[in-house]
Parts: C-alpha cells; sequence; structure tokens
C-alpha cells in the first residue's frame, strides 16, 4: 500500500515537473525588469515589478518571482514600463492614391512603422481604406510585422454626397436608404472589418447622413458583433446616435452638450474619443516650439518636421485665435464628460493637417492632461480606455497576464510630466524589442 502511494507520488511529482519545464522553458521566457510599471488599469505604478513573457504574450506580472536562470532579460530597472500606445482614429496611407498599387500599399506601412516608432503600437484606420488595405492588417498581426498593429473599419458610411467625399475621395459608402446600408454592413462584416464608422458631419452645408440610415447601421453592426463607431460635430447627433446605442463617440461637439445626453452616454458605456488636438490644430504646435528642436522627433519625421513647421508659419494669428477659440468651447464640454465619469479613449485623426502619425497622439493625451485629466487618467485613456473603444481589450491596452506583450520603455516618469511618453528608450511589440 505505501509503496503504491509512494509510487504514485513519484509518478505524480515527473509529470507536474515535466509540465512546468514546458510552460516555463527558461530559453521561451523574456522578463522585462521594470523599475517602476504603470499597467494601463489606472491602478497605483509599481515598483521593481518583473514582467515574463512568453512568445507574444504576458504571462505573468509579479514582485516576487526570480528570474529563470536562462531567461532572456530586459533591463528597464531604472526606466518606466507602460503599455503601448493605442491610437483609435488615423488614416494612414497616401489618401490620393488610395488601392491596389505597391506605391500606396508602401505609404501605409509606411505610417504603421511611423507610429511605432513613436510608441503606438496599435492604430485603427478609420473608414477610408481600400479592399487592399485588409491584407496589410493581416500582416501587422503577424509575428514579424515592424510597424504598429492595424485595424480598420474598411469603407466609413455618409450621405450621397456627404463629408469626406468633398476631399476628392469616393471611399465611403454613400448611402440615403437604411436597406442598402443594411446590406453594406453584412457585406464589410463578410470582408472581416474590425468595427464600422459612421460620418455624421454638417460640414460646409453638405448633406448628412438620415438618422435612420445611421440606426440601421448600427443596430446591423450589433447583430454583427460589430463595434460601431461616429463622427460626430454637434450635441443633437450626437443624443441621436447615443440614443440608437453608438459604441464609440469620435471628435467632441463644438456646441453643449444636454445633461441627458451625458448621463446617457455614462450609462450605455459609450466611450469618448474627445479628439481635442483636431480643436487645437496649429496650436498645438505653436505653444510647443521645442518640438521642432526634439532630435527624437526630428529623426522620426524627417521632413515632414519641415512641413510642419511651414505650415505653422502660413498660419495667420487669427487663425490661431480661432482655434484658441474652438478648443476652449471642446474643453467645457471635455470636462462635462469627464466630471461625469463617461469613458474616454485617444483618437487624433491623424496623417491630416497639423496631425502627423504617432506624434500627434502623444499630443492628444498631453492636451487631455492640459484640459483636466490626471496624468494617470490620460495614460489610462491612451491604453486601456482606445483598447476598449476598439473592441480589443481582452488583448490590449494594459501589462496584464494574458495580454500581448505591447509595452514601451521610457526614459522618465509620465506621471511626473506627461511629456514623457515621448522620451521611449525601447519599444517591445508581441514580446520583442523594436528599437
Ligand atoms: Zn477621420
Amino acid at each position: 500500500m505505501k509503496r503504491t502511494i509512494h509510487f504514485t507520488l513519484v509518478v505524480l511529482l515527473t509529470a507536474i515537473l515535466t509540465m512546468s519545464c514546458q510552460v516555463e522553458d527558461p530559453s521561451n521566457v523574456t522578463v522585462v525588469k521594470a523599475g517602476l510599471l504603470i499597467d494601463g488599469t489606472g491602478n497605483p505604478p509599481l515598483r521593481d515589478v518583473l514582467i515574463f513573457i512568453e512568445g507574444n504574450r504576458i504571462t505573468q506580472v509579479t514582485q516576487q518571482e526570480e528570474i529563470p536562470p536562462g531567461a532572456t532579460v530586459i533591463d528597464a530597472s531604472q526606466q518606466v514600463v507602460m503599455p503601448g500606445l493605442i491610437d483609435t482614429h488615423v488614416h494612414p496611407g497616401d489618401r490620393a492614391n488610395a488601392g491596389p498599387s505597391a506605391e500606396y500599399r508602401a505609404s501605409v506601412i509606411q505610417h504603421l512603422k511611423q507610429a511605432l516608432a513613436f510608441g503606438v503600437t496599435t492604430i485603427f484606420s478609420l473608414g477610408l481604406d481600400p479592399d487592399s488595405n485588409f491584407a496589410i492588417r493581416d500582416e501587422s498581426w503577424g509575428d514579424d510585422f515592424d510597424g504598429s498593429r492595424m485595424l480598420t473599419a474598411g469603407t466609413g458610411f455618409t450621405a450621397v454626397g456627404g463629408h469626406p467625399t468633398q476631399l476628392g475621395t469616393d471611399l465611403p459608402n454613400q448611402i440615403d436608404d437604411p436597406a442598402l446600408a443594411r446590406q453594406r454592413v453584412q457585406e464589410l462584416a463578410a470582408q472581416g472589418v474590425d468595427g464600422l464608422k459612421i460620418w455624421v458631419a454638417p460640414i460646409g452645408g453638405l448633406p448628412v447622413i438620415k438618422a435612420e440610415v445611421s440606426r440601421a447601421i448600427i443596430e446591423e453592426g450589433h447583430k454583427h458583433n460589430l463595434r460601431v463607431f461616429a463622427h460626430l460635430n454637434t450635441a443633437e447627433d450626437t443624443q441621436t446616435l447615443v440614443e440608437a446605442q453608438l459604441d464609440g463617440v469620435t471628435h467632441i461637439a463644438g456646441d453643449s452638450y444636454e445633461e441627458e445626453t451625458i448621463e446617457l452616454m455614462r450609462r450605455q458605456g459609450t466611450i469618448v474619443a474627445p479628439m481635442l488636438v483636431q480643436k487645437k490644430k496649429g496650436l498645438v504646435f505653436s505653444e510647443d516650439r521645442e518640438l521642432f528642436e526634439d532630435p527624437f522627433v526630428r529623426r522620426v519625421l524627417g521632413q515632414e518636421l519641415d512641413e510642419l513647421k511651414e505650415a505653422l508659419a502660413q498660419t495667420s494669428p487669427e487663425a490661431l485665435e480661432r482655434m484658441a477659440q474652438s478648443y476652449q468651447q471642446a474643453k467645457e464640454n471635455f470636462v462635462r464628460l469627464k466630471n461625469a465619469g463617461v469613458r474616454l479613449a485617444v483618437g487624433t485623426d491623424s496623417n491630416t493637417s497639423f496631425a502627423p502619425v504617432g506624434l500627434i497622439t502623444h499630443k492628444e493625451v498631453e492636451t487631455l492632461v492640459e484640459a483636466g485629466l490626471s496624468p494617470m487618467e490620460a495614460l489610462v485613456a491612451g491604453t486601456r480606455g482606445s483598447a476598449e473603444w476598439a473592441g480589443v481589450s481582452d488583448r490590449l491596452g494594459t501589462i496584464e497576464a494574458g495580454k500581448l506583450a505591447d509595452m514601451l520603455i521610457l526614459e522618465e516618469n509620465p506621471l511626473v510630466d506627461i511629456r514623457n511618453t515621448r522620451k521611449i528608450v525601447k519599444v517591445i511589440l508581441g514580446g520583442r524589442v523594436v528599437e
């Protein structure tokens, strides 16, 4: 009897040891030693943390374990580790030439690389993607892609002749009929979009998509488990779409939200990407001229930085004053959203004027702090908040066991000065260091 127990124990122990060896073969393990960890959940930062990575995933975040011999160690013990930033609103690539050409493809990939260099490890391409971009999206989630991960809404929805078709793009679905809208949603779902985009944009007297069409898109989208996002300019349109169960707002309204709208957003968990940088426009750069001397920004942006400087020189003081006013109005709305506890994300409409891909994401995080968020709240908006907005918080947005290992190593603490998000030493993407 005793012998049988002994034998069983030996077999069991061997089995356990074999199992744990398979899981923790040290040569497959990377350990990031973080001096300070900001994990993206909003919890207080932790000192001296070990982040275990196997393959492309985080397996453990601990202050107790020893580093297994043979593991690859990334020493950030004098530095700060945070999740990669996620930008919910980007238009990568040379839009004037959108299509299957090799040149256009290269321009999209170039923007994904630029985003990654700035520590933006995931972007949502919001509504102007030709079909050829689905392949780039797929590649961007592979284990050897050296650019940010891409999500796509394929082609977004607008009214016939609505914004942004006046900018010379015929990519959007121009639809005035709810039944047609539903059909198009089904097609986009079959193509594998990551979400749906609607423009509700009374800009320059252009026709605006009908509320019944927006409602049909949201309802049909939800049937296909797709989150629906809307470009919204007015408080009234925001109320209409939030009532229709919209998931994500992109652009804060230029006029005052009704209390009822804010309460509804809070209750329904609608996430708002306020995109304050789109109100500030050139002001973002006129207030931070040191940026033009920053060697890191210079190295990544190259000629684009000179073009930015030139565009700023061409901007009149009156134009800057209008930007300041439009920002002040938006800020009042923003403070009300924040005080009500509405969930927030970071988006930028980057690769439009005064919005260089990657850099502008940091400027939005900074502007959220300027407008009233604590640095921690702004970092959460740009990581977990954006992941929730985009519907990928099961995989991304925080440094926790089970998530993809996308993180930034920073030279200095962004909780002390939010501009430190730009002091990037290393970017880790799916467990790989991409310097
Ligand atoms: Zn946009």
